[in-house]
């Protein structure tokens, strides 16, 4: 973490959270994560860095002491009009379906009582098919830990037009249309990605996911197969978020249709909203990841990353509360869209 973002944490974490729930416009706190685990990830750890189990439990007692957890339901008809939500609301949000959803936290949520929703990319639930950056995670895990034979590490980095320095940073920033390199550069490392996937399974299976909703748990759509929504045309990220919607009702039954962008809602143009939010099949609600800043519609919630583990989520809410408060004040807190 920078300098500046340490101080304003640091700054953020004296001030005392009552006061910033005053300050802050939104009565409605919205953190976001993917897994919660104690071991080392080998396809995910390359790439963020996630909370362990003790770690997540000292958040959910955090928030749990200062503010009210909020189901799915209650926040849809909230947005709609209906009721409003109760003073310190909160709602957990969990994105991409991982099988530490179904193992770890789920049950660390039902034990405490907390509502969730879990955000799901259908083209990978039973772990047929694979996310193509979880194989550049693989990549990372092998170049970092010193199985990766030279030549092809050389050969790697000519494939990217990068030099031997710049090879994991270039591994990093393959993007969606480039994602058939992943299966090349596999070959390269000698990788087994089939085998590897079959044996660790990152995604939660259907009957995982029945298991979820049996629990009184929420879903949403994530896209089919989450790429980055910058690099797809227009009618391709209608075409991601509505059939994932669609999947997802369908399949598990869920009655709200909602919706969270996978990667980043960045530059994503007002077209999109206006398609996806009217007409046949609209989504109730959408997701962002824009740290809780007003959007173009009263129906788009950003949220904040509160996975990081060198900050506890005591820091993290009053960091966004603050920036939040600082942004209102200054009559910045609305994303442009084009
Ligand atoms: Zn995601």
């Amino acid at each position: 973490m920078s300098i500046a973002k340490q101080l304003f944490y640091r700054a953020a974490s004296l001030t005392p959270v009552s006061f910033l729930q005053k300050a802050a416009a939104r009565p409605l706190l919205l953190p976001y994560q993917h897994l919660v685990s104690d071991r080392e990830v080998p396809y995910i750890s390359p790439i963020y860095p996630f909370k362990d189990r003790k770690a997540f439990a000292q958040d959910l007692d955090y928030l749990l002491r200062h503010f009210r957890p909020v189901t799915l339901g209650e926040v849809v008809r909230a947005m709609k009009g209906g009721d409003p939500l109760p003073k310190g609301a909160f709602l957990l949000t969990f994105d991409d379906g991982l099988r530490e959803i179904a193992e770890i936290v789920a049950p660390m949520l039902q034990a405490k009582g907390v509502p969730a929703v879990f955000f799901l990319n259908p083209a990978y639930l039973g772990n047929k098919t694979h996310f193509y950056r979880f194989k550049l995670g693989l990549m990372l895990d092998a170049l970092r830990s010193g199985t990766v034979a030279a030549s092809a590490r050389k050969a790697a980095a000519e494939l990217l037009g990068a030099g031997e320095e710049g090879l994991e940073s270039a591994i990093q920033g393959i993007g969606w249309r480039r994602r058939a390199l992943a299966d090349e550069l596999g070959g390269l490392f000698g990788l087994d990605f089939e085998g590897i996937f079959a044996k660790e399974r990152p995604y939660m299976d259907h009957g995982e996911v029945e298991g979820l909703v049996r629990a009184g748990f929420s879903l949403g759509g994530h896209s089919m197969e989450h790429p980055y929504y910058q690099e797809l045309t227009l009618d391709e990220q209608v075409a991601q978020t509505l059939a994932s919607v669609d999947a997802v009702c369908g399949q598990f039954g869920e009655k709200e249709r909602v919706f969270a962008f996978p990667h980043s809602d960045e530059g994503v143009s007002r077209a999109f909203f206006s398609r996806v939010l009217e007409g046949e099949g609209a989504v109730d609600l959408i997701f962002g990841t824009a740290n809780h800043q007003a959007d173009i519609d009263p129906r788009i919630l950003q949220r904040f990353n509160s996975e990081r583990p060198d900050i506890p989520i005591g820091d993290c809410v009053k960091g966004i509360l603050l920036l939040e408060a600082l942004r209102k004040a200054s009559g910045r807190n609305l994303v442009t869209r084009s």
